[in-house]
Order: C-alpha cells, then sequence, then structure tokens
C-alpha cells in the first residue's frame, strides 16, 4: 500500500500545477464522498506541494525580474520607470477612451427654422496691430524719422575764419544744446520731407544717407558763408539734404522717384513739376518744382558746405508750401532763431 502511494506521489511531482490543483480537487471530492482516510491524506499532501511549487515559481520569476533590474545603471533605471508610467497612463487614457464611448448616447436635436439659441454676431475681421518694432523698420532699412534730421553741429568742431579771415566762427553746441524746430510742444519737421525720403529708400532698397536736415541758424552760419544760405529752410525744418546709397552717381533716377510719388492720385498742380527759371546757386541742374516742393541736384563740385564734405553728388528737398496748414513756407528769421528749444 506503502509503495503504491510512494507511485502515486512520485506520478503527480511529474504534474504541473494546474494539473495538480484538478487532481486535489478530485481527490478532495472522492475522499470526502467514501469518507477515505487515505485519499484523504493524499489530497492535503497534494495540495501542500501545489502551494509550495506556485510559491518556487513565483519566487523565480521575481528572480527572472528584479535581478537583472538590480544590476541596471541608474539612469537605465530611471529610463525604464518613465517608459512603464508612460505606458500604464496611455492604457489608462485608452481605458478611460473606451468606456466614454460605451456610455456615449447620441440624441437629436431638433428644432424650428427659425429657433435660435444664440443670436447671429456679424464678425468683422481685426487688423493685428504692429508691434512697436515693426515701426521702425520699412522693408530691409530702419525707418526714417525726426531723429534723422537732427542739427550736425558740435563744440567739438574747430572754429573756422569767416569771409575776409577777420571773424571767428564757432559751432552750436549740436545734440546736447538744442533740439528741433518747435511747433505746437513738439518737434517738428515737416512730414513730407519725412515721408518722401522713407519713399526713396523703399523704392531703390539702398540706405537714403542725410547729410543735412535741421540746422541751427550758428550751425547754419558755421556750415555755410555765403549770404543767400542764411535763409536757408534748413533752420525751420523744412529742407533736407541728402543721397542715396547704391544711387550716389545716379541722382537723377532719384529725382524720378520723387516724382513718380506725387503722380498718385494727386492733383494737377502736385503732380506736374516745372523747371526753375532762375538759377541762384549756378547749378549745373536748375531744380524742378511743383506746388508743396522744390528739388535741386548738387553735382560733386558744388554746395560743398561744411555738412557735405562727401565725394558724391546730393539731392535737396525744399518745402515750398504747407499742405496742412494751406500755407505758403517762406523763411522768417523770427522762427528760425526762437523756433527750437535750448537746453
Ligand atoms: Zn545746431
Amino acid at each position: 500500500m506503502k509503495s503504491m502511494r510512494n507511485k502515486i506521489k512520485s506520478l503527480f511531482r511529474k504534474l504541473n500545477i494546474v494539473s495538480l490543483r484538478l487532481c486535489a480537487f478530485a481527490l478532495n471530492f472522492f475522499s470526502h464522498n467514501q469518507n477515505n482516510t487515505a485519499l484523504s491524506k493524499l489530497f492535503i499532501w497534494i495540495r501542500k506541494n501545489s502551494t509550495q511549487r506556485r510559491k518556487d515559481a513565483k519566487k523565480r520569476s521575481s528572480l527572472f525580474v528584479y535581478l537583472p533590474f538590480s544590476l541596471c545603471p541608474l539612469w537605465l533605471k530611471l529610463f525604464i520607470i518613465i517608459l512603464m508610467s508612460i505606458g500604464c497612463s496611455r492604457m489608462d487614457q485608452s481605458e478611460n477612451e473606451r468606456v466614454r464611448k460605451c456610455n456615449e448616447k447620441k440624441e437629436t436635436i431638433y428644432r424650428l427654422e427659425h429657433e435660435r439659441i444664440f443670436s447671429e454676431v456679424e464678425s468683422r475681421e481685426k487688423k493685428r496691430e504692429k508691434y512697436p518694432w515693426e515701426e521702425l523698420y520699412m522693408g530691409m532699412h530702419s525707418k526714417i524719422n525726426k531723429e534723422y534730421f537732427r542739427c550736425k553741429g558740435s563744440d567739438i568742431n574747430p572754429p573756422i575764419r569767416g569771409e575776409g579771415g577777420k571773424e571767428e566762427i564757432i559751432d552750436c553746441g549740436g545734440l546736447d544744446k538744442h533740439g528741433l524746430p518747435f511747433q505746437e510742444n513738439q518737434e517738428f519737421i515737416y512730414p513730407i520731407l519725412i515721408d518722401l525720403v522713407n519713399y526713396i529708400q523703399e523704392k531703390s532698397e539702398g540706405t537714403v544717407v542725410i547729410t543735412t536736415g535741421h540746422r541751427c541758424p550758428v550751425h547754419n552760419r558755421y556750415a555755410e558763408q555765403a549770404k543767400i544760405m542764411q535763409s536757408s529752410k534748413h533752420q525751420l525744418g523744412a529742407e533736407v539734404d541728402f543721397y542715396v546709397e547704391g544711387f550716389e552717381e545716379k541722382p537723377l533716377e532719384v529725382i524720378k522717384w520723387i516724382m513718380d510719388y506725387y503722380q498718385a492720385g494727386q492733383s494737377a498742380e502736385y503732380n506736374r513739376f516745372i523747371r526753375c527759371q532762375k538759377n541762384p546757386e549756378g547749378l549745373k541742374h536748375p531744380g524742378w518744382y511743383n506746388k508743396e516742393i522744390l528739388l535741386r541736384i548738387h553735382e560733386k563740385t558744388e554746395g560743398r558746405d561744411y555738412d557735405n564734405r562727401h565725394p558724391y553728388p546730393y539731392i535737396t528737398i525744399e518745402v515750398r508750401f504747407d499742405k496742412q496748414k494751406n500755407e505758403a513756407v517762406n523763411f522768417d528769421w523770427d522762427k528760425a532763431i526762437k523756433g527750437y528749444l535750448r537746453n
């Protein structure tokens, strides 16, 4: 009997856990029904054996997983943990989505043609406001503003001798000593000059170099001693001298752009330029004028004052008529001498 039991035990040892459990269940059933103590003992032995085997298998599997993990470097451990967390969270999400779809109910909403829950709002396109730095640029170039027109005088310029060499002329203090012409409580340069130089810059894709914008009367005298120049409109902020980089030798082309500026939507007195009959400075090119401005070209040897000591021809634009105030712009000594702030 004992050898028989041993044989059965050795047979059970060869079975896997699931089969052992099934056998234990069957033995329990029979032993219970037939009141057989031998079978009951065998059942207890099998249950004990299968529990032990399960524990061993668990230990082996945990060793198989955790031993390699513990040998990994720290970064790899972290990587695995992160990977597993992401995987788990995604599984969670997809599970939530699946549950949501299962519980989803679709209902059709019926309403009459004229029924509206919300009143209709008329939509209008809103233009984006420019950022401050966008205001400073026009195409590839910095946008020219009145700052470019400040007096070029400086107290580091050496004193010069006037006509006859008797009088010593000293320059003004420049930006440190005075500002631009002052109108209606703010510094002022005639806007048409600013618009034109920016237009030229846009057309030429080159930089407009302003050699003279505003000149205070002191610097005006220092830069140019000729009597005729003492009434220059530079002193009112109504005149500008400049050349265009890349078009230094083509001032006539620049003059053409200025004339083109006046062709779009302007009346005849603005878009028609007339050639000057008088040429008091004896320039090679007599000037051109319309109602608003007067244009002059100074060739390489002409009009070389202190501010225009460069080797290029330059263009002068002089304002003749103020469109905003609808009045002629004439030189006024009182305005020139009193019309700007001093520090
Ligand atoms: Zn000055």
